[in-house]
This record gives C-alpha cells, sequence and structure tokens, in this order.
C-alpha cells in the first residue's frame, strides 16, 4: 500500500492510500480519485508540508510523504547471522584456570620428561632436593609411586589443546 498526498484543482489537499503506484494512476485516469471535498476528480499528486502543531508531537512516520516516490519506511533489515558459540562462562573461567595452571606448572617447573618416575624417587627419598618437575609417568610407573607414599599429580590437560 502507498499513500499519496492528492490535490484537486481547485487546490483541497488529501490523502489516499492505493495499492500501488499503478494502481494509482489508473484510478486517477479513470476519475475514481475524488477529493473528498469538493468531489473534483481532477486530482494530482500534491507536495504535502507536514503539519506543524503546537506541541512538540514525534515526528509520525505516517505523516504524509512529501513525493510520491514510494516512501514506506524500509522495514528494519533482518539482521545477518552471526557467528554464535555454546561455551558457557563457567566453561571459559575453567579452560583458563586449567591453562593458568598449567602454564604455571611447566613455566616453574622442570621437565624432566620421562625421568620424572626416578627424579620424583629421588626426592621422595631425599637423594635431591626437593623441587617442581613435571615429566611422563606411565600407568604402571604411577600407580608404584603412588604406593611408594610419592606425592604427585597428574598435569593437567586442557579440553582442547587446539587453540
Ligand atoms: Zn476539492
Amino acid at each position: 500500500m502507498i499513500r499519496y498526498a492528492l490535490a484537486c484543482s481547485k487546490g483541497h489537499t488529501f490523502e489516499s492510500w492505493f495499492q500501488n503506484s499503478a494502481a494509482y494512476d489508473k484510478q486517477a485516469k479513470r476519475g475514481l480519485v475524488e477529493c473528498p471535498v469538493c468531489g473534483d476528480t481532477k486530482v494530482e499528486k500534491a507536495l504535502m508540508a507536514p503539519t506543524l502543531s503546537g506541541t512538540k508531537k514525534r515526528a509520525r512516520p505516517s505523516m504524509p510523504a512529501p513525493m510520491p516516490a514510494p516512501s514506506e519506511a524500509p522495514m528494519a533489515a533482518p539482521e545477518a547471522p552471526a557467528p554464535v558459540a555454546m561455551v558457557s562462562p563457567e566453561e571459559r573461567e575453567f579452560r583458563t584456570k586449567l591453562k593458568e595452571l598449567r602454564d604455571h606448572l611447566t613455566k616453574n617447573a622442570d621437565n624432566v620428561g620421562r625421568k620424572f618416575p626416578e627424579e620424583a624417587r629421588k626426592m621422595h627419598y631425599g637423594e635431591t632436593e626437593h623441587r617442581s618437575i613435571y615429566g611422563e609417568a606411565s600407568p604402571e610407573e604411577a600407580k608404584e609411586m603412588h604406593d611408594e607414599g610419592i606425592e604427585f599429580h597428574p598435569l593437567p590437560v586442557l579440553p582442547d589443546e587446539r587453540n
């Protein structure tokens, strides 16, 4: 639908709705558009100034369009889909904590690699001074160390190492 501001040959201005501009043209040509004031069918699209009222009303978008150009205010275009993720804040925080712990460990501890059980034992039995180490141990080695009362902890593995 299009709203046109119209004026008859006597200068009355009024507004009317039309299906589209072609419908207006057709109806106006066939004399089907008439002035509500005097019944004149010689109407033309008119320039209309927005009514000025003393009160500060919000400019209504339904004000007559100054030009016949279809001025239907463009509806807010639907927003383009944005990338989304399902990572909850908790998970994010957890991940960050894990990474911090891991970073801290790897930065402040010696990487003894596969010698971890050996190094851990030496420390446990007082053969070397205690220090932070990290490395690798097979499940059996881990069990043995545990049985011997050696305290160690698995190095936290990040859920997703790709980052
Ligand atoms: Zn008229």
